[in-house]
């Protein structure tokens, strides 16, 4: 089976990074039966040390045919997406977050394969979880191809290589690969899996200015659950501030840097069961 590792589609997360450029040549080594590719997705990001340097990679694939030629990572999508429709693949994006995410798996496409290994990840390692984000847009760079999945590990902060981060990283890296190398073909079963349900945002001020930070009670507390009034922010005056909903949900990327500028503070997730 080809696949084709993607890391460093995030400039300033540098696990991923470390993962293609240092760990390629020991894990098709140790995997002599796929067809691996390691590809570092945005090295002038990491070179600047940011996120990314035009517009962020992770979503540019959207916009594939709009005439965006002054955009780096719009020239890096077109060659990433020429890349995975050479032949069929799996694709897996490696991420990290600073949110108290443990290991994360995400789905964008429900179909048997990508469910099946998801399954099977999220009951073999400790700590690993899996989120339901359908892209039926595809503007993920993991669901470029029907079968692929997206990590995400944390917390780390940006531009840190960290032994944790690293480890949990090609634990699940690993046995990805392992099941691939294994069972190419999906077997039947079910899966829980966490589905983004709703997007919450940081109280702001009639400037724009955001008024409050993530509650201490709140903070870490990634996949623990909610019920009905919550405690989400605090104040710069000292307010606590409530949050209410109508069922048992989940909160995931709490507190996670990449999204204050778009001022998202956490989202919330429904816990259900998939046969596939
Ligand atoms: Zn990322």
């Amino acid at each position: 089976m080809r696949v084709l590792v993607f890391g460093g589609t995030h400039g300033n997360e540098c696990t991923g990074v470390t993962v293609v450029t240092q760990y390629a040549e020991a894990l098709k080594k140790k995997f002599p039966k796929l067809d691996l590719h390691f590809i570092f997705a945005n090295p002038e990001a990491h070179q600047l040390g940011k996120r990314f340097k035009d517009e962020d990679l992770n979503r540019a694939f959207q916009f594939l045919h709009e005439d965006r030629a002054q955009s780096y990572e719009h020239n890096r999508a077109k060659e990433i997406k020429k890349q995975i429709d050479e032949a069929p693949c799996f694709v897996i994006d490696l991420h990290t977050t600073t949110s108290n995410m443990g290991s994360t798996v995400i789905v964008t496409h429900y179909n048997p394969l990508n469910l099946d290994i998801s399954a099977k990840l999220s009951t073999s390692l400790e700590n690993c979880r899996v989120i339901g984000s359908p892209d039926p847009k595809r503007k993920y760079l993991g669901s470029q191809s029907d079968h692929g999945l997206m990590i995400e590990v944390g917390p780390v902060p940006n531009n840190l290589l960290e032994a944790t981060c690293l480890k949990a990283t090609l634990e699940i890296l690993e046995s990805i690969l392992n099941h691939l190398s294994l069972h190419p073909l999906p077997s039947t079963g079910s899966i829980e899996i966490y589905e983004e349900v709703k997007d919450v945002y940081y109280p702001e001020n009639e400037a724009g200015k955001i008024t409050a930070y993530i509650h201490k009670d709140l903070q870490g507390q990634d996949f623990h659950p909610l019920k009905e009034r919550f405690t989400a922010f605090e104040s710069f005056k000292g307010e606590s501030i409530d949050h209410d909903i109508q069922e048992e949900l989940y909160p995931i990327f709490i507190n996670e840097a990449a999204y204050y500028p778009q001022k998202l503070a956490f989202s919330l997730c429904r816990k259900v069961n998939r046969k596939y």
